[in-house]
């Protein structure tokens, strides 16, 4: 199964590691992502973006991310808000897809896009938005949904949506967990009426189609 958000390192498929701003993991892993946690961004913010940058002008570097804006986090909206905008200018300086942690701030993400005329692949990670914000979401060709183990809580805002996001924008991912990826597959396929083999196909194609590096 391919794995389109993960820290832990040794997950065995295809996975894209979070690595933060650690130069040491970027050599060593075929595919990470990098970026800093809207709940990371203190004074030291400018200095470890030098380092983001740096680490997303390499080949392996598959996504930016995780970034975005989450209401609990001790940093200012407004500020999380400008230094999401600050990561979506590098993605787009490298054509890389993007991976969202957003807790409560939706409009807020989605008014940054538009301010920045972002139509690179969008992947709203550990997905939990409600079914009118999926609405809203799904109207927009280059969001992708990515449900981790967070959707297996019963009557939760993320199960409940799977049942209108199309299978074709919807990804998996392991997130910090060490959980094996089979019950959210299936939670997944009960509500698409589909074979587990199916999402795990559309998972991997979708997978393919967003991160382009090679290895
Ligand atoms: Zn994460």
């Amino acid at each position: 199964m391919y794995n389109i958000h993960n820290h832990i390192a040794d997950y065995p498929d295809k996975n894209v590691l979070d690595i933060g701003i650690d130069e040491k993991e970027a050599a060593n892993v075929p595919l990470f992502s990098t970026g800093i946690h809207p709940k990371l961004i203190d004074n030291t913010f400018d200095e470890k973006f030098k380092i983001v940058s740096h680490l997303a002008s390499l080949p392996n570097c598959a996504a930016i991310g995780e970034c975005g804006i989450d209401v609990f986090s001790s940093a200012e909206v407004a500020t999380q808000k400008e230094t999401f905008i600050q990561h979506l200018h590098l993605a787009q300086q490298y054509s890389k897809p993007v991976i969202i942690h957003c807790v409560r701030a939706y409009s807020d993400i989605i008014s940054a896009i538009n301010a920045t005329h972002f139509s690179l692949p969008v992947v709203m990670h550990s997905y939990n938005g409600n079914i009118q914000t999926s609405q809203h979401l799904i109207r927009r060709e280059n969001i992708y949904f990515s449900f981790s183990d967070k959707c297996l809580t019963p009557n939760c805002a993320a199960s409940k949506s799977l049942v209108i996001i199309p299978l074709e924008r919807i990804m998996i991912e392991t997130d910090d967990s060490s959980l094996p990826l089979k019950p959210i597959i299936s939670l997944i396929a009960e509500n698409k009426r589909v074979g587990e083999d199916i999402v795990e196909k559309s998972n991997n194609q979708l997978f393919s189609q967003i991160i382009k590096c090679n290895s």
